[in-house]
This record gives C-alpha cells, structure tokens and sequence, in this order.
C-alpha cells in the first residue's frame, strides 16, 4: 500500500490556516492536527500553576508535566490538558498574549514535536499538519508544504471577525498584537516560523476561503497522481 499523504501548512497568524487545514483534511477524508492549540494548552497549563512564563528556565523544568492530548478529527477536533477539555481557555487573550513566551523554549518544543511526529505517524489515513515550523522541523518529508501568507491588513481584519466585544472594535490594536507575536515566532532561536524551501507559497490576500481549499486540494490531489 502507498503511504499516507502527509500535508504541512505553516504560515503566520490570520492567514486561514485552520479553516483551510480543517476543510481540506474533511474534504479528503485525512486527519487534522493543530500544533498551534498543544502549544496554547502548553502556556494554559504554565499560566494555570503559576509559572512565570517569561523565565525560560522555570518553563523549561515544567515541560514535561502537563499531559496534552490532541483529536485530530477534522470535523470535531479536540484538546485535553490532563483530562480536562482546553479548547476554549487556549484561544484566551492571555493565553495568546503569553503563548510565544513559551514556544520559544526548546524544551516545550521538544517535547511537542515529539507528539506531532507521533500523530502523523499513526493517522492511517494521511494527515494535515499546521503550524510554524511544520515544514521545516516536525515533517521535513511531508508529501505536501504549503506556506499561506496574506497582507497584515488582511490578517488583521480576519481575525478581527473572530474576535467578540470591545476587542473586536480596535483594529489597529489587532495588528500590533500580531506583528508583535509574528516578530516573536520569527525572530526566535529554535525553529522559528520559516517557509521550507521546497514549500508552494500561497498568498491568500485577494482569494476566499473556498478558493483556498480548492487550490490545496488540486496540489494534494496532484501528488497523489504523481507518485
Ligand atoms: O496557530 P496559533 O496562532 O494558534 O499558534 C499559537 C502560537 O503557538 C504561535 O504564535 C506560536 O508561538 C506557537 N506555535 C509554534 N509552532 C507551531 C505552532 C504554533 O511555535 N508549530
């Protein structure tokens, strides 16, 4: 038997890569892992038992303690911090606020991409991986990279929509929050956001969701031709 599609997506904030990486993994009947939630639950747990999270060493000794357990049904994907549902505290504004803090530490990351690689080795059916460093680092032979990029304006009005209340009203502040945690997933030492070079770049400015998936479905469906 052929092995598993495995498909990369890594990119910047409010580029679409969740909707699109969720849709295109239901689509094609794969499985669907966000490393950027194991992340988040990672900083929850931090915040949660009082570590300070800007003191690497204290994340650094803490890492291997929570227990992270990521479903990765595309319809229905789920995240448990030892046992308890996270998927709402994670998407929390402190914990978006504090979660490049504590991905920048190697031995989070470390210890997550050893879960990652253990997903996508055990997803049967293929996979859909997103991330930062996907390409790069945790799935350097995937079947597919795709890196998505959109213009800071763009990003900023999307994830604007998502946002609820008087958060929702400052858009400005909005892209300030994610140029700053961009400059953070870039700038730092150990795998930071980075396009692979093998990577297709697409740029999802002026394109709509549906136009998205359908793009990554065509190259998914291309190299499953191919082979
Ligand atoms: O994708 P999302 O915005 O939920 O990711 C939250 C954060 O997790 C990112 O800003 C980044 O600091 C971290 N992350 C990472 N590597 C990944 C996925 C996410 O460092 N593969």
């Amino acid at each position: 038997m052929e092995n598993p599609v495995i498909v990369a997506i890594d990119g910047p904030s409010g580029t679409g890569k969740s909707s699109t990486s969720k849709a295109v993994a239901a689509k094609l009947g794969l499985s669907y892992l966000d490393t950027g939630a194991q992340y988040r639950a990672m900083t929850w747990w931090m915040l949660s038992n009082g570590i300070d999270v800007n003191d690497a060493t204290e994340v650094a000794t803490a890492a291997g303690k929570p227990a992270i357990v990521s479903g990765t049904d595309p319809s229905a994907p789920t995240i448990t911090v030892d046992g308890a549902d996270a998927a709402g505290p994670i998407r929390s504004q402190e914990v978006t606020a504090a979660v490049s803090a504590v991905s920048a530490v190697p031995e989070v990351r470390s210890r997550l991409v050893e879960l990652q690689r253990s997903a996508a080795a055990s997803a049967s059916v293929g996979i859909v991986v997103e991330g930062r460093d996907i390409g790069t680092t945790v799935l350097p032979d995937a079947t597919l990279k795709i890196f998505l990029t959109a213009s800071a304006e763009a990003r900023a009005a999307r994830r604007n929509g998502e946002l609820t209340g008087p958060a929702a009203a400052d858009l400005a502040a909005t892209q300030a929050a994610l140029a700053k945690r961009d400059a953070a997933d870039s700038g730092r030492k150990t795998s930071p956001l980075a396009k692979a070079d093998d990577a297709i770049e697409v740029d999802t400015t002026e394109l709509t969701l549906d136009q998205v998936i359908e793009c990554i479905v065509t190259l998914i469906e291309e190299k499953r031709a191919a082979r």
